[in-house]
């Protein structure tokens, strides 16, 4: 299945256009896009059995006029992993660490699919990532058992703000990645019987003019999802809908000589392989 966020309303993709799920479902679930991970059991369970069985399926064929938010809006707990890619460890100039670094992308920084993202002062540089959508409880997980506890993958963009980023005695990830915006996620989150191999999937980023800025498979990561689900929740306990950023590949404009960053008026496409293809103009402050 794939869901999306149009109008702030859960929408599950049905052929070339979506059902409108708290409408579908009766009031069931939704329409908080949100919802349907706090009951992802039951959720599957419904779209599996009855969801495309009914014939007063309400269908929205999505068109310039409808609005895209992030599919998973409001998560309680965003993850978010440092140097999960060699290449990218030696770009940024570090080890490659043999221990996740793992920071926070603050909720607020959250933004969907053709939105803006307004450019702060600073040097704002990109970062594709494959992002992991919880859907269920997972506290101490195994690396056996790490893929069952997850409702889908999505692609997702850890928007940086260098300058405030490398300030100060030592790094602070998390302020610096969670300005407004900063955090693109969609345009849809796929569940897993729709993705060949999750563990090995091509990822990038260019921009609209053509130019590919990264491009890495999620196979060459350093701890892979299932590894990080088993190290986060040796400590944390991960809730249905909390997200997890799981790193980005080499190309980072931080890492070039010289160095570049985002412009006002560039616009960012992501994708990741068989998942989705994210869409975001910068504009200035
Ligand atoms: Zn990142």
């Amino acid at each position: 299945m794939r869901l999306a966020n149009l109008e702030g309303r859960l929408a599950l993709r049905s052929g070339d256009g979506y059902v409108d799920v708290a409408t579908a479902s009766g009031g069931r679930f939704g329409p908080d896009p949100q919802s349907a991970y706090a009951l992802w059991p039951e959720f599957a369970a419904w779209v599996r059995d009855e969801a495309h069985t009914g014939d007063v399926m309400p269908i929205t064929v999505p068109d310039a006029g409808l609005e895209w938010g992030a599919p998973v809006p409001s998560p309680r707990q965003i993850f978010a992993v440092g140097l999960n890619y060699r290449d990218h460890a030696e770009e940024s100039g570090v080890a490659v660490p043999d221990e996740p670094p793992v920071f926070t992308k603050f909720p607020t920084s959250l933004t969907g699919h053709l939105q803006d993202v307004t450019l702060p002062e600073g040097s704002v540089d990109w970062e594709v990532e494959l992002v992991v959508v919880m859907g269920r409880t997972c506290h101490r997980a195994t690396r056996e058992t790490a893929w069952q506890h997850v409702a889908g993958l999505t692609v997702g963009q850890d928007l940086s703000e260098r300058r405030l980023q490398l300030a100060g005695p030592i790094p602070q990830f998390s302020l610096a990645k969670s300005y407004p915006g900063f955090s693109p996620l969609g345009p849809e989150v796929v569940t897993l019987d729709e993705i060949d191999d999750p563990d090995d999937l091509e990822l990038g980023c260019r921009l609209e003019n053509g130019e590919v800025l990264q491009k890495g498979r999620t196979s060459n990561m350093v701890f892979d999802v299932p590894e990080l689900i088993t190290r986060l929740s040796a400590v944390c306990t991960l809730l249905p809908g909390d997200l997890i950023f799981t790193g980005t590949p080499s190309g980072v404009g931080g890492g070039r000589t010289p160095q570049r960053f985002l412009a006002p008026g560039e616009t960012l496409v992501s994708w990741v392989e068989g998942i989705g293809t994210l869409t975001n103009r910068m504009v200035a402050a």
